[in-house]
């Protein structure tokens, strides 16, 4: 493709607003000063020519064109950028699992992966650990002893933030599927167990919860035409009855 293609394409797609093809292009065209790498620093006259070349394609651009080609790329720059730091932290953490080799803790891995918290080695203290938030980049509870944690205070900390998520944040009622049973026993167990403190109540609270959900849960599970349990929980038939259903109301496959 020779530059003036680039150019005109580079516009075209700007105007259909694909920024990701309009950088990708707009890259290409900063090929021609690159050039400058090739020529002796003292030619004034070939690398002026060179600006001149670059000039006489960048000029065909609007300075809306400009800013909003150059900002996509500015802001994908800074998306690579920051990627790189969190996978940087990321391979430098260390999952629940590993450290307490119990099955279940997959369970909070599981959420500290959905939530963007991450497990770290304390830097300087031996057997203590920190949770870092991906999202906000700090260690959380760094005014307690800076962040740093014994592995049961870490557990207590992160299944502590789990189950309220789960009890009130999230809305389950919507995935309901026998995975998410699992899950919420696991942290159940996971709780009683490494739970610091007097949790009764909480712990009280979580079970009915969990209870509550599996009735609700049941009663999806029902066909509303014949009252058979079915597959899933998110049809409302069977599929006998819905094979049925469609019939009746004449829809093809
Ligand atoms: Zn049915």
């Amino acid at each position: 493709m020779n530059y003036q293609e680039l150019v005109d394409k580079c516009k075209k797609a700007y105007a259909d607003k694909d920024l990701k093809l309009a950088w990708q292009l707009w890259e290409e065209l900063g090929k021609i000063i690159d050039k400058l790498d090739e020529i002796d620093i003292k030619d004034d006259e070939k690398r002026n020519a060179i600006f001149e070349e670059y000039h006489s394609y960048t000029k065909q651009f609007t300075d809306e064109e400009v800013f909003g080609i150059t900002d996509y790329g500015k802001q994908k720059a800074y998306r690579e950028m920051e990627f790189e730091r969190t996978r940087g932290i990321l391979d430098k953490s260390i999952s629940l699992y590993d450290l307490t080799k119990d099955d279940k803790m997959k369970s909070l891995d599981d959420f500290l992966n959905f939530y963007e918290w991450c497990i770290l080695k304390s830097d300087d203290k031996e057997n203590m650990y920190m949770i870092y938030d991906l999202q906000t980049n700090e260690i959380k509870d760094y005014d307690e002893n800076n962040g740093n944690k014994t592995l049961d205070e870490v557990i207590d900390r992160v299944v502590g933030r789990a189950v309220d998520y789960e009890t009130n944040e999230s809305e389950n009622d919507e995935y309901i599927d026998d995975e998410t049973f699992e899950y919420f026993e696991n942290l159940y167990d996971i709780a009683k167990k490494y739970t610091i403190g007097d949790y009764d109540l909480w712990l009280k609270q979580f079970r009915q919860f969990i209870d509550d959900f599996k009735e609700v849960a049941k009663d999806k599970k029902i066909c509303l035409v014949c009252g058979r349990e079915k597959e899933d929980y998110q049809s409302a038939y069977c599929d006998k009855c819905w094979e049925e259903e469609k019939k009746r109301i004449g829809v093809e496959d």
